[in-house]
């Protein structure tokens, strides 16, 4: 049987665990990565979410930037999905890594509060895996779960549910500048172009039925404006239970018929999709959050509309609260929290909620949102389980409330994986646990290897709507996206 006696075990190459795993190395652990598919990246690639939030620095620039040296960047931070596998496998090989692909981790094997092993499934049968830490990127929190680490599943206010899912897409043939032009007159005519189509293709019989009121598309670079493929991020499921694989199956079938039905909406009513075809059905199913770990710390979504900043702070979120409403096809997001009172920096209202996106009972006080320009830090203590004292966490599974795992998006993913990376070295070197670790000490080994934690975050990568929107008014990129339907019209602050 083959077995593998590792420092340190990074479990998931999505974002997170690349970005953990090269950490790792290159602070000079023994690492072994191992992921479930054939390709490394995650949601980024084989889930075709192309278009990269928050970018703050350290391994994920150097990502970029390679992306970039070989014409594999749409600015400022689209990627080819097919390439990243590529880039992403050759800095995890140059850093020292060794990978196992098509391989899952099953279970784990826990003396009291240590694992001493987890075990995995692959073509050769089952490995156990020996480390002193583990790092768990899966996204879902499986080692976490399989050790006896507590965790939370869903939102208590919608009985439990997930938020909703979404299986991505490529369309290929697309006229983007037709679909500008489109895009440019129904906003000056105040129309939100994509659900005001859909509601006349269902009027007309085109289309089931109303699919979600929003729509991201993403460009793959290095095809022409003309003739251009992008990624879309459109089918939704609702009620969803991630962790249930009969619920997954459920979501992935009803999706994949969404995308053939949208695919002929697009065709017969979308401007500059004419021609279009379908090119690939993302090979994971996006899931936006499953198991939240509880940690030494559990991030708030008063933290993030609040802007909070942690002395153990190791990854920044500038973007904005985006749950992806968990029964409602109609509204399809919730972009507030509830708060007694108002507090700054958040915007606030007076609540005005509707008894649809509070279904078990509405809250008052008063509606609060991330004040854009903003930017709240994730502390390394969100990285640290309670119970089992050799395991990290990183990615969309750690330690936050429902709302707050809004702080799922890739740049602050990857900084959690370098983090967690630069954590697990230390405590091997050190001979200690992470949650004896200081973390002003990783948030300091953080700055030293890349990450401007120090500084105010690179406007060109991290505030990315406003750089989108600055890019397109100098005429550099041709790139579209729907502003979010219901967000408050706040000015976005000039900072020196
Ligand atoms: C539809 C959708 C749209 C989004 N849009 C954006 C966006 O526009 N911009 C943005 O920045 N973010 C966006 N996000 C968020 C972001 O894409 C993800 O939250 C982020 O990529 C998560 O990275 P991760 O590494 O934590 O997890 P994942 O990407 O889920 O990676 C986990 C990896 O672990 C592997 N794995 C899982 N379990 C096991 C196991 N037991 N054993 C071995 N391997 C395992 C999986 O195969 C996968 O490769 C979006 C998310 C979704 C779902």
């Amino acid at each position: 049987m083959k077995k593998f006696d590792v420092d340190v075990l990074v479990v998931g190459g999505g974002m997170a665990g690349v970005a953990a795993a090269i950490s790792s190395a290159r602070n000079g652990m023994r690492t072994l990565l191992i992921e479930g598919q054939t390709s490394l990246g995650g949601l980024a690639t084989n889930g075709l979410v192309t278009g990269i939030v928050d970018a703050d620095g350290g391994i994920c620039k150097e990502f970029l930037d390679r992306m970039q040296a070989i014409g594999a960047l749409y600015p400022p931070t689209q990627i080819d999905p097919e390439k990243a596998k590529y880039v992403l496998e050759q800095m995890v090989l140059e850093a020292g890594v060794k990978i196992l692909y098509s391989t899952y981790a099953i279970d784990a094997v826990v003396e009291g509060s240590v694992i001493k092993e987890v075990i995995c499934w692959s073509k050769s049968g089952k490995i156990p895996v020996s480390a002193k830490i583990f790092i768990d990127a899966s996204g879902d929190a499986d080692v976490a779960a399989y050790a006896g680490a507590p965790y939370e599943v869903g939102g208590v206010e919608y009985g439990g549910f997930n938020q909703s899912t979404t299986l991505c897409f490529k369309l290929s043939d697309i006229d983007m500048r037709r679909y500008n032009e489109a895009m440019r007159e129904a906003r000056e005519r105040g129309v939100a172009l994509i659900a005001d189509l859909q509601e006349r293709a269902v009027q007309n019989g085109d289309l089931p039925y109303f699919i979600f009121p929003g729509c991201l598309i993403y460009n793959v670079p290095g095809t022409p404006e003309e003739n251009r493929e992008v990624t879309v991020t459109m089918a939704h499921s609702f009620y969803c239970r991630c962790t249930d694989v009969e619920d997954l199956t459920r979501q992935i079938i009803e999706q994949r018929q969404q995308i053939i039905y949208l695919e002929k909406f697009f065709r017969k009513y979308v401007p500059g999709f004419e021609r279009c075809r379908l090119s690939g059905f993302a090979s994971l199913l996006g899931v936006r959050d499953s198991r939240r770990v509880i940690g030494e710390y559990i991030l708030t979504s008063e933290d993030v509309v609040c802007a909070r900043k942690f002395e153990d702070g190791i990854a920044r979120f500038g973007s904005f609260l985006n749950t992806h409403h968990p029964t409602s096809r109609r509204l399809g997001f919730k972009r507030h929290i509830h708060l007694k009172e108002p507090k700054e920096p958040a915007v606030c209202r007076p609540a005005q909620c509707s008894a649809e996106m509070h279904p078990l009972g509405v809250p008052g006080g008063y509606e609060a949102r991330v004040r854009p320009g903003e930017y709240c830090e994730i502390p390394y203590r969100c990285l640290v389980p309670l119970k089992i004292d050799n395991l990290l966490v990183a990615g969309r599974c750690i330690s936050a409330d429902f709302d707050a795992i809004a702080v799922r998006i890739i740049g602050p993913c990857m900084s959690m994986g370098q983090a967690a990376g630069i954590a697990a070295a230390l405590c091997v070197k050190n001979g200690t646990i992470p949650r004896k670790l200081d973390g002003r000490l990783v948030r300091k080994m953080m700055i030293e290897q890349g990450v401007p934690l120090d500084k105010e975050p690179d406007p060109y990568y991290f505030r990315w709507r406003a750089t989108v929107a600055e890019l397109k008014a100098k005429g550099e990129i041709d790139y579209v996206v729907l502003p979010p339907p219901g967000d408050f019209v706040v000015p976005v602050p000039k900072r020196t």
